[in-house]
């Protein structure tokens, strides 16, 4: 047998071998058409393998932020830190509350009145808690709450009527 048919014959069953444990491993070699993406930022970048010779430099870990070219001169920040339009303007909104006498904005709500409310309101949530026997998420029943010296109408004969045990606060109307 000559050299060169010899040769061809061990490339041909070389090859063959290959494509045969190509196979077993599961890649099978007629792919199909596959879509090429054109988007090389967005995959991951093999090394660059020229670059072994240069070394990372410390500056490279450096996050670099704008720096002032000039000193301002602590007259210059003076005049901006103390300019009148920085100054704190003087409120002319300000009444005494109607209900308790405490300076307010006049838009606003009382703060001392609201604090006022809101512990009772509490209060009166965890009576109401008390009678469902479970957290007050959502009250089965209409409520009306009742002060001292005060009797139930007619309207309030269906709903969960919650006693207080002191006067009616001026500020808790219904
Ligand atoms: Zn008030």
């Amino acid at each position: 047998m000559p050299l060169s048919g010899f040769i061809r014959f061990f490339r041909h069953s070389l090859q063959r071998l290959e494509s045969s444990l190509v196979h077993a491993a599961g890649f099978d070699r007629s792919l199909g058409p596959a879509l090429a993406v054109h988007g090389p930022s967005l995959l991951p970048q093999p090394q660059h393998i020229g670059d072994h010779n240069s070394m990372p430099s410390f500056l490279d870990s450096i996050f670099w932020m704008a720096a002032p070219k000039k000193r301002r001169t602590i007259e210059v920040n003076r005049c901006r830190r103390r300019n009148p339009n920085k100054l704190i303007e003087v409120k002319t909104n300000i009444e005494p509350c109607p209900e308790c006498g405490n300076l307010k904005q006049k838009h606003a709500l009382c703060g001392f009145c609201y604090e006022k409310v809101q512990k009772e309101t509490a209060l009166i949530r965890k009576q109401i808690q008390k009678m469902e026997g479970r957290p007050l998420n959502a009250p089965s029943v209409e409520t009306v709450v009742l002060y001292e010296n005060e009797a139930p109408g007619d309207a309030d004969k269906n709903k969960r009527i919650v006693e207080r045990s002191r006067k009616r606060p001026s500020w808790f109307n219904l």
